[in-house]
């Protein structure tokens, strides 16, 4: 079915995959919705919106992206509350900081509302996709990347922004082992650390798989000048809960700005708790490990949203974190944050986008 909207062309599949899905067993990032929006950037401005079955793409082989990695992303989850209705958690923050990746990349930016019409739009379309089981969601990848077969470095006139759709479950099963990080770095002041920019992810894999032959399961990155302060996990920010405060280091340049942490920092100051975000020294989190004044240690970032952290190594010692319970804090502000994507909760601070 071909429908046309305002500047929006829909095509609809006549083939939807959506009864082949085993709604049990979700694994993350492998199974694609029915439909896909894209448009491109030609002569300074967007054009071309369409919405279409989900299709392979066909570039040519001297796309500038591949060569020279313009490219950036988001991450974001779509939700099926306890009515039924669909709803974006924060979307506008992350079309927000997709515009701040895409400055930094020397990228053109979209509009706040084209960047949420667009998610909108393809929910629309494919909301059956949204899964019902209340601990599953849709995980939403808005990207853009250069189009100008051109080998030459320069910024690339044309560009192509794409949004795809994944239900997902889980994403870790377990509390994760993770290692203090001092010789590898992700981020350099001046560099892009706070930017979903597709070469960061490509320049943590090698370091990240060392980590993980030694039986880690994610790397708390340091700064890269004195491996002496903590940054953040790969696609996570890192809080630890010390003497009972919350503490987290401050976003920087050479940290992602999450919208999972700015949540979890609101939700505390709203709980009356101690928040703390500031420079974190690797010593001050080794000496709260030694004499138990650290309880609790998590990263929150969109896909797992609170991931328990089991044990920290550093160096040749491996410190162990008391295990999960319910009267922890960040159980405590999972369940909320689960309760509130579901509609249980009051929407206090008007994060939820209905489509
Ligand atoms: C996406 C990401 C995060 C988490 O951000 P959210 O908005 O909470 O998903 C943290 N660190 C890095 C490096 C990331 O790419």
């Amino acid at each position: 079915m071909e429908v046309e909207q305002q500047n929006l062309n829909i095509q609809t599949t006549q083939n939807s995959r959506l009864s082949e899905i085993d709604w049990e067993n979700l694994l993350f990032g492998k199974i694609f919705s029915d439909h896909m929006f894209c448009m491109e950037y030609v002569n300074g401005e967007w054009t071309k919106q369409k919405i279409t079955p989900y299709e392979n793409i066909s570039l040519s082989p001297a796309t500038s992206a591949i060569h020279y990695g313009q490219s950036c992303f988001e991450g974001m989850k779509a939700h099926r509350n306890e009515k039924g209705e669909v709803v974006l958690f924060r979307p506008y923050d992350n079309a927000k900081r997709f515009n701040q990746s895409a400055i930094r990349m020397c990228m053109p930016t979209i509009a706040e509302d084209l960047f949420v019409n667009a998610l909108k739009e393809l929910l629309k379309v494919d909301h059956n996709w949204v899964p019902k089981n209340p601990s599953h969601s849709l995980y939403i990848r808005p990207f853009m990347f250069a189009t100008d077969p051109y080998v030459g470095i320069r910024p690339s006139e044309s560009y192509r922004f794409m949004v795809f759709t994944c239900p997902v479950g889980s994403y870790y099963s377990e509390p994760i082992p993770v290692k203090i990080e001092t010789t590898y770095t992700r981020a350099a002041s001046g560099g892009t650390g706070y930017a979903k920019a597709a070469g960061n992810y490509a320049a943590a894999l090698y370091p990240a798989k060392l980590a993980q032959d030694e039986g880690y399961k994610q790397l708390i990155w340091t700064d890269a000048k004195e491996h002496k302060y903590i940054e953040e996990a790969g696609t996570m920010n890192v809080m630890f809960v010390m003497d009972g405060k919350l503490v987290t280091p401050l976003v920087s340049d050479t940290i992602l700005d999450g919208i999972t942490r700015r949540s979890v920092v609101d939700i505390a100051n709203d709980w009356g708790m101690q928040v703390e975000c500031r420079k974190v020294e690797v010593a001050e989190v080794i000496n709260a490990l030694k004499n138990n004044t650290l309880t609790e240690a998590f990263g929150a970032g969109t896909a797992a949203t609170i991931a328990p952290i089991s044990s920290i190594a550093f160096g040749n010692d491996n410190y162990m974190i008391p295990p999960s319970s319910q009267n922890h804090f960040h159980v405590k502000v999972l369940n909320y944050l689960n309760d509130y994507k579901l509609g249980r909760v009051e929407d206090k601070f008007n994060w939820l986008v209905h489509i």
